[in-house]
């Protein structure tokens, strides 16, 4: 036979691989991704409401939840969990509980014996509602401010981005968010026994998998993400990736929902600022104190970073039942401070708000920033980013 031939032969026998090879492929070929429509907000002028500015607490290496005796104390820390705190909230309550209960100083730790926590805010209702499920009783939450804190002007995506986590603990970190992403979880779905409300499952979408922090919870806590392209509508379509199983926390409904809780069960909500352990009666003592440690603890590895808030007014809530997170770009503020920006916008209230001021669009990351440096013209960049975004001249 010659070479043709054989080719010609072998050939004819392959057809019917080929063709089930083909018959596999062909609907993959054409496996189409699927669009979203998304009416996108309104975002002229008159649409946008309150300004936000705010401070993450964020601390180098990774957030400080550790125990120790100091002054004849024994003091926990709970505090720098930067841009991820509502996202590990939870866990690390139960882990930085856990530090206490079961470390050397607890042997004079009784279910009735006092315990201060210093902090009012998302780590500080989380630590006093933990410890209460552990079975103590006798709480006292110290702090200079209640209301309007940080906690409850953030946004609340469950995703644990922008800490600055040394690799030693990123494991760690990983396992605290898992039991954080079940706790809302049980609220979203209103299984949880004490909170009825606060939590709820939305589709949020990234630009890819790496930017979401979401990953290492696929499989675990999580579903996988799928790839879509959000069609605003107007002729501006984007090509994202989606989990439908994503969180946002209500932070301002969580926040009051966690406190009725903690009031009806006797835990004491007093009001000063500490400057020294030594002023705590207490043995017991949790600093949640967040950009606060900084003073109290003499911690030097605390750095706010500065993030840019826009609230929005006049809109169809309907049409906002999702959350966007998109990295855009660096750069340099007009005080010279190094800025990174990104597009997000989520579902969210301010409380007292009108039941159409809905959604809140951002958000700026400078570190070192305070309230001295408010970089206020980062708020028309925001504005800017988000009419770009959604492709609204
Ligand atoms: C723009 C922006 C967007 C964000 N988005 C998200 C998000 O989508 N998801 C997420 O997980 N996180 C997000 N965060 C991060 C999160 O909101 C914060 O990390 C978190 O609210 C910090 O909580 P905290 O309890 O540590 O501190 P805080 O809420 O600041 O509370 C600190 C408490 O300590 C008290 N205190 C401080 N010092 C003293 C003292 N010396 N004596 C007595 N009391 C004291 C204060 O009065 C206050 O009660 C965002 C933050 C910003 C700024």
């Amino acid at each position: 036979m010659t070479l043709r031939m054989a080719q010609k032969v072998m050939f004819k026998e392959s057809w019917p691989i080929i063709y089930i090879i083909l018959a596999i492929l062909t609907p993959l070929l054409h496996a189409e991704v699927e669009v979203r429509r998304i009416t996108p907000p309104k975002l002229s002028a008159n649409f946008l409401g309150q300004k936000v500015l705010c401070h993450r607490p964020m601390r180098r290496g990774s957030p400080n939840m550790s125990v120790e005796q100091r002054y004849g104390k024994v003091i926990v820390s709970n505090y720098g969990h930067g841009d991820s705190c509502w996202a590990l909230a939870p866990g690390c309550a139960d882990y930085s509980n856990n530090l206490l209960i079961n470390s050397r100083y607890s042997k004079d730790l009784k279910k009735d014996t006092p315990i201060t926590i210093i902090g009012a805010g998302a780590i500080g209702l989380f630590v006093a509602y933990d410890l209460l499920i552990k079975g103590y009783s006798n709480i006292t939450i110290v702090a200079e401010v209640f209301d309007a804190l940080t906690s409850h002007i953030s946004g609340g995506l469950v995703a644990p981005v922008s800490i600055d986590n040394d690799a030693k603990v990123q494991s760690t970190i990983y396992k605290i968010g898992f039991k954080a992403y079940n706790f809302y979880k049980s609220i979203a779905e209103k299984k949880h026994s004490h909170i009825i409300e606060g939590a709820v499952v939305l589709p949020t979408y990234f630009e890819n998998r790496d930017d979401s922090g979401l990953e290492t919870y696929v499989g675990v806590v999580m579903e996988q993400a799928k790839d879509v392209i959000l069609d605003f509508c107007n002729g501006t379509t984007r090509k994202m990736i989606v989990y439908d199983d994503g969180i946002f926390v209500d932070t301002c409904k969580l926040m009051t929902a966690i406190t009725d809780y903690l009031k009806k069960n006797k835990v004491k909500f007093v009001k000063k600022k500490i400057s020294s352990f030594s002023q705590v009666r207490d043995k017991f003592i949790i600093n949640c104190a967040g950009l606060g440690a900084k003073e109290l603890s003499s911690d030097n590895k605390i750095v706010p970073v500065q993030g840019h808030l826009i609230m929005l007014k006049n809109q169809n809530p309907a049409n906002l039942q999702y959350m966007i997170s998109v990295y855009l770009n660096e750069g340099t503020t007009k005080s010279g401070q190094k800025v990174r920006r990104s597009f997000c916008i989520f579902p969210k209230y301010l409380p007292n708000s009108g039941a159409n001021d809905f959604g809140m669009i951002g958000t700026t990351f400078i570190e070192g920033a305070t309230n001295l440096t408010p970089n206020k013209e980062e708020f028309d960049i925001v504005h800017k980013n988000a009419k770009e975004f959604f492709g609204i001249k």
